[in-house]
């Protein structure tokens, strides 16, 4: 319930100060910010058809919220924007990224950008694009293509070592636990030995006919594609080699993560690679060792997945983003972008996420 009441205060606030103008008094009196953006696909695209909606974007949406900020933010890349945010001065920043290195950011967002004249920023899992190799959760979507929900969780459990895991997914289904595809999605990522896990995954994606190679070409973008977006202007950044979570790896695994996905960047793209994203970006995906790890494989800012906007004291490595997918709402990023949550903590209400 309390719950519910501070989404509804929060939905209200901010529908106030987007519909009356008031985000703009907002803006000019609260001091400078970078807001950023963090989305995955760009729809329509075939290669996203099968993904769930919190994993894409239309585009003509992205079009419309990257155009309002445009007019009114300096909208750049995540690189550019922690600079000018350092040096002082200026409109507030509003950077947009795509985690991942999706086709679709290529294909369809690139136009998108250059016509609107802005950049961005791709964050790239140096595997998919090195040995077009995927990671557990594509092959997971890929196989709910082919079998149901139940199916998938009653050959799992047919497969792996795990008893528990099985049990607990298999009561999702027969108790008809809501969502139970997140559900399960989940208990994979978190709660079960993510070796047993990998080796069930590919026994299935195998017996469904999958073709690794084939579904990251659909999937991800090539080295020759990056290079082309970076000549578009956007800017890419290191997200690991191959997406695993970092707190739960042993700290030199981790090491070797970070620091050899940012040499792939570097040594495919011939630039300096400033930027990383934690996968899946939650407080309880990196740890701090992995944080130490990421200054000194050579990166100088990290964004995690955490709801915010950053200030020029916002430690660089603990970026803040806004997740933006199909049910994103401009009226709460601009709360948050022009620093109208920030100002209502101020008075002890907290309707940040
Ligand atoms: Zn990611």
């Amino acid at each position: 319930m309390k719950h519910k009441l501070k989404l509804a205060a929060r939905e209200f606030y901010a529908r106030v100060l987007f519909h009356t103008g008031l985000h703009a008094v907002v803006n000019a009196v609260m001091p400078r910010r970078l807001t950023i953006l963090a989305g995955h696909c760009v729809s329509p695209s075939p290669s996203s058809e099968h993904l769930p909606s919190e994993m894409k974007i239309d585009v003509h949406a992205l079009e419309s919220i990257l155009a309002w900020f445009k007019a009114r933010y300096d909208v750049c890349t995540i690189g550019t924007g922690v600079e000018k945010l350092r040096q002082g001065g200026g409109k507030s920043l509003v950077a947009l990224s795509m985690d991942d290195g999706y086709r679709d950011n290529h294909r369809v967002m690139q136009p998108m950008l250059q016509k609107l004249g802005v950049g961005a920023t791709v964050f790239l899992e140096s595997r998919a694009l090195d040995e077009r190799r995927v990671n557990w959760s594509h092959k997971f979507f890929w196989i709910l293509t082919k079998l149901s929900i139940a199916e998938f969780i009653h050959r799992y459990g047919e497969l792996c070592e795990d008893e528990r895991s099985y049990h607990v997914a298999n009561q999702y289904v027969t108790e008809g636990r809501e969502d139970p595809v997140y559900q399960f999605k989940r208990l994979l990522k978190y709660e079960t030995d993510p070796h047993d896990r990998d080796r069930v995954i590919d026994l299935i994606f195998a017996e469904q006919g999958g073709d690794e190679t084939r579904l990251a070409d659909l999937l991800y973008v090539t080295w020759e594609e990056a290079r082309a977006m970076q000549a578009a202007g956007i800017e890419l950044g290191g997200h690991t080699v191959s997406h695993a979570i970092l707190s739960k790896l042993e700290p030199a695994e981790a090491e070797r993560e970070i620091r050899e996905g940012r040499e792939s960047l570097k040594n495919n793209l011939g630039s300096e690679i400033p930027t990383f994203a934690y996968p899946w970006g939650r407080r309880w995906d990196f740890n701090e060792a992995a944080e130490a790890a990421v200054t000194r494989a050579g990166f100088r800012t990290a964004v995690t997945m955490h709801a915010g906007t950053n200030r020029p004291d916002t430690p660089p490595t603990r970026l803040h983003r806004l997740a933006i997918d199909e049910n994103a709402k401009l009226h709460l990023l601009v709360a948050e972008a022009c620093g109208g949550f920030a100002l209502a903590a101020k008075f002890g209400l907290k309707l940040s996420e």
